[in-house]
């Protein structure tokens, strides 16, 4: 095999990212905390257009302290899409919380209103109270059913956390995905639309619970001469190194976002004629994707798995994934109450997801559905 391997999606630098690293060690800022730090924050606030961001260590840490902020603690239920990477789902459970799941729907493949619902009518039945929480997720970049979603938590008086992880500089309705929701968490991971080797951000409504949110990563000190504490903290801010990458990537963001959707684009133009599989497409003008990651889904009676195409395309050297499996269907959640019909199930049984990275290119993507064709000419 001499054909250069085609990755998921590969970290994409901008060329600036040096300088902003350097500047850090010039003025000896390698710690958590900084003038990168702060620059990061006001270039993602720029973008965002609405809201107040902390810059922290991970998308999971910017998860786990909106659920905090919320309130959520031991024995209180939060709702949650299925349909997700587990990151979602675990700072549920370091709050001692319980996740009940509920299924996507066709067109966004996220949250399911009707589900939501049930899920909250169910709840209240059985429990007497309603679920403290709401974490929906913008999947693969694709942004949720917001206002359906939002008119049925203010109807109950639940607040929702979105999880935008991988749906920066994606649009709802003209704003910004993770702004969407009382709060919104950001990844910076290296497979994200933008990196910082490692790093997250949590989009909080006011200056108030951004300082509330910077007191609790920075382990809840007190403003007092010696170390006093009264309540837990947490040590989650992000490092002034890891925001200088940032403030690099900060800079190509749009020309990132611009590329995932050129590439999403050629794929559908390249699959156009081929019948047996289709693009996940913006299932209205409400919707504007980043594409993160381009996914397909296959005709159930096409008689092949998920893994039957992947390991080709690995035969091929390139890589692909297997849909997100539902936390519904996952050992760790299997006594978690599940709301749906089994969407996100049949979906993690048909689809794909091809490489996508903003460094792709266009060769490299009619590659990859050169494959693909000749993979279901194989199977017809
Ligand atoms: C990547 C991801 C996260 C977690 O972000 P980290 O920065 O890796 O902690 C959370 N939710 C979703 C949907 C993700 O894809």
């Amino acid at each position: 095999m001499n054909k250069k391997k085609i990755f998921l999606s590969f970290p994409h630098l901008g060329g600036n990212e040096m300088h902003w690293i350097e500047e850090a060690f010039k003025e000896s800022w390698v710690v958590p905390l900084g003038p990168n730090v702060d620059h990061f924050e006001h270039q993602l606030e720029d973008y965002l257009g609405d809201g107040r961001v902390v810059a922290l260590s991970a998308g999971t840490a910017a998860l786990h302290l909106g659920l905090v902020m919320l309130g959520v603690g031991q024995g209180d239920e939060v709702l949650c899409q299925s349909f997700t990477f587990s990151a979602s789902a675990n700072p549920v459970l370091y709050q001692g919380a319980k996740p009940i799941f509920v299924d996507s729907e066709a067109d966004t493949w996220n949250m399911s209103p009707e589900a939501l619902e049930q899920a909250i009518a169910d709840r209240y039945r059985v429990t007497g109270r309603y679920p403290k929480a709401i974490v929906v997720v913008d999947l693969y970049g694709m942004p949720a059913k917001m206002k359906e979603i939002g008119d049925i938590a203010s109807k109950y008086g639940i607040p929702v956390l979105e999880d935008a992880a991988e749906a920066l500089g994606s649009e709802y309705r003209k704003a910004k995905c993770g702004t969407l929701g009382r709060f919104g968490a950001l990844s910076f991971n290296g497979n994200k639309v933008i990196t910082t080797s490692g790093g997250g951000a949590l989009i909080c409504p006011d200056n108030e619970t951004a300082e509330r949110v910077k007191f609790l990563s920075t382990q809840a000190r007190e403003a007092m001469p010696y170390y006093y504490h009264k309540v837990v903290g947490y040590n989650y801010r992000l490092s002034n190194v890891s925001a200088g990458i940032g403030c690099g990537q900060m800079e190509v963001l749009p020309e990132r976002v611009a590329r995932r959707r050129a590439i999403h684009d050629l794929y559908s133009t390249l699959f156009k004629e081929t019948s047996g599989i289709a693009v996940h497409d913006n299932p209205s003008e409400d919707f504007d994707s980043n594409f993160w990651l381009t996914t397909i889904l296959f005709d159930e009676n096409l008689g092949f798995t998920p893994e039957d195409l992947r390991q080709h395309l690995l035969s091929q050297n390139i890589e692909s994934r297997w849909l997100w499996r539902p936390m519904s269907m996952q050992p760790l959640f299997a006594d978690a109450p599940f709301y749906g019909d089994g969407t996100a199930e049949r979906l993690f049984n048909h689809g794909l997801c091809l490489p996508s990275g903003s460094i792709l290119t266009d060769d490299d993507v009619a590659r990859v559905a050169d494959a693909v064709k000749a993979f279901l000419q194989s199977k017809a």
